[in-house]
């Protein structure tokens, strides 16, 4: 079976006037539908690199990565950004909006797809009782605690129903305990809506 994800011969060199790194050297992985597939290296490993190669916010050097069956080096600009709507991201400095609250920030993906604002209100708050911050639903991302602002990045990067979840260190900034309680949410949510999720640790 062919997975959701499958990633041939990848390689990823950086290279300027003095120097070549190979951040990524022929790699080969297949993530199936509805799995929770781990990825875990030292730092500079190359796991960044690999991350954004699976969303072609960078380029690969040479090989392929298929979606869905798709090669998005076949892709037109306008059917990646569509694409990418199915592949959607957390980090781990959250990167909410500071200046929006809790809701606006779930909301700012829809509003960028063209979900109409009570729409996107209503989506929004479905998402957050999902991820168990509905009293948070006013605060701004300063008042909140580091779980909480993650609970807020799960929410809103939920937002456009991607199929896919990628998580770049998304709990290392993250207590154990706040941890644990974010690997579980996102175990539920792949459990409950089928997500393909790949989570990206250090060593
Ligand atoms: P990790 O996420 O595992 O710490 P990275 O993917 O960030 O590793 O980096 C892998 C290697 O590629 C490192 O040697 C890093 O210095 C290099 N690298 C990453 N991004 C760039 C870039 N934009 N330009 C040059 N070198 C880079």
């Amino acid at each position: 079976m062919e997975g959701i994800i499958e990633v041939r011969n990848l390689t990823k060199t950086f290279e300027d006037k003095n120097n070549k790194v190979e951040a990524l050297k022929d790699i080969n992985l297949s993530i199936n539908k509805g799995d929770i597939f781990g990825i875990i290296g030292m730092s500079g490993a190359g796991k960044s690199t690999l991350v954004r190669c699976l969303n072609f916010l960078e380029k690969p050097t040479s090989g392929t990565v298929l979606v869905d069956g798709k090669d998005l080096s076949k892709l037109t600009a306008k059917e990646l950004r569509n694409k990418r709507m199915d592949i959607s991201m957390i980090f781990q400095h959250f990167n909410l909006l500071m200046q929006k609250n809790v809701l606006d920030n779930i909301c700012f993906p829809l509003s960028i797809a063209g979900v109409n604002k009570k729409e996107a209100r209503e989506r929004a708050l479905e998402l957050l009782k999902i991820v168990g911050l509905e009293e948070k639903v006013g605060a701004y991302p300063s008042q909140l605690s580091g779980g909480q602002k993650q609970r807020v990045a799960i929410a809103r990067a939920l937002a456009n129903n991607p199929k896919i979840l990628l998580c770049d260190e998304a709990t290392s900034a993250l207590d154990p305990q706040t941890t644990k309680s974010i690997l579980e949410l996102l175990k539920r949510i792949n459990e409950n809506y089928g997500i393909t999720i790949v989570i990206i640790n250090p060593f």
